[in-house]
């Protein structure tokens, strides 16, 4: 359940009412909006009595939440929950653009990538050290070699780096050289990993599993957001159907439904989701005109010679284009780009 307190409570009585939530054995979610504080109350499931709240002081009301994930849903927080990002603030309207090769293969690989994202308009730049194959005889990711060449990517271009985790044992290692950690569709039910990025309070990118639901993937993030971490960006990435002619089938319905059930950012994978560079464009278009947040699109300086997802991945040239026709699109909706850092921002 929600107690929203009034606008005018104090510290001392939000202190009082999370005391008392916590003493009943439930967990306590603070929630400061920019009017009142909102603390989720959490529990097993089991029925919880809200009259002792109803009567504590600075209490204006308690409220039940209705759906089984409860600090993801709109309920909670009915505003979109902004998310700073190393400078750079996310779900604020202002499309976020993160682009990159599916791994991270070499230095010079993933020096010259970040740079033709970033001249192009990116604000982040993706590359995989560890990579969830399908086959144990594809290449693997270079691990962490692979997570240094980022770092230097990093610091050439100023770009945050998102990079996927694969186990919970990698956390410790990966958000040494990380801004945002992801967790892949093959990982999205993997509750241990879950539970360890949400310990680490590290920024997360959350992928729908190829045969999740909505529900399932808004309960994943249930489990980022119930062990204290706040920052977790949902990302369709195209669901199984009995289409053949595309690698996935991108859930487009998936970006004005996620909206409308929760708070978080919703990312838009068009790369995934076609599996084929000559779609990807359009659907990247579409996932701005249903109202994604941002992208996070695969981007190689060669595709035919990479190690993974070649025939899915923009060259530079065709990653700029979609940066401008997405940027019209943002344009005719009333929206825009996040401004990219300028080279003086640049760390
Ligand atoms: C990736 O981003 O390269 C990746 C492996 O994606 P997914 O987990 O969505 O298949
Ligand atoms: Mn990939």
């Amino acid at each position: 359940m929600m107690i929203i307190m009034r606008t005018e409570a104090t510290q001392s009585q939000i202190a009082t009412v999370v005391a008392h939530v916590e003493e009943q054995g439930l967990r306590a979610h603070i929630s400061r909006g920019a009017e009142r504080t909102v603390i989720g109350a959490i529990g097993d499931g089991r029925p919880i009595n809200r009259d002792p709240y109803i009567l504590m002081a600075g209490v204006d009301r308690v409220v039940p939440i209705s759906r089984s994930y409860k600090l993801a849903s709109r309920e909670f927080c009915p505003e979109d929950s902004t998310f700073p990002l190393d400078g750079l603030e996310v779900n604020t309207g202002e499309v976020l653009l993160i682009a990159g090769p599916c791994s991270v293969e070499s230095r010079s690989q993933i020096l010259e990538s970040a740079q033709a994202v970033r001249e192009a308009g990116a604000h982040a730049l993706r590359g995989g050290a560890f990579k969830p194959r399908t086959s144990p005889y594809s290449f693997q990711g270079l691990g962490e070699e692979g997570l240094e060449m980022l770092a230097e990517a990093r610091e050439l271009t100023g770009l945050p780096i998102v990079t996927e985790v694969m186990a919970p044992e990698q956390v410790s290692l990966i958000v040494k050289y990380a801004d945002v950690l992801q967790i892949g569709a093959r990982n999205m039910q993997n509750y241990a990993l879950l539970h360890a990025v949400g310990e680490s309070g590290h920024p997360v990118l959350l992928k729908r599993g190829m045969s999740a639901t909505i529900d399932d993937l808004l309960m994943a993030a249930e489990y980022i957001l119930s062990h204290g971490n706040d920052r977790v960006m949902l990302c369709e990435r195209g669901i199984r159907t009995f289409e053949t002619a595309t690698r996935n089938t991108t859930d487009i319905n998936a970006i004005p439904v996620l909206k409308s059930l929760t708070h978080l950012p919703v990312i838009l994978d068009p790369s995934h989701g076609t599996g084929h560079w000559e779609y990807v464009n359009a659907i990247a278009r579409a996932g701005i005109a249903a109202g994604a947040d941002g992208l996070i699109v695969e981007v190689h300086p060669n595709p035919e010679e990479a190690l993974s997802d070649g025939g899915q991945s923009l060259r530079p040239e065709r990653f700029a284009e979609l940066v401008t026709q997405v940027k019209a699109i943002a344009e005719a909706m009333g929206r825009k780009l996040i401004p990219q850092p300028g080279p003086k921002e640049m760390h």
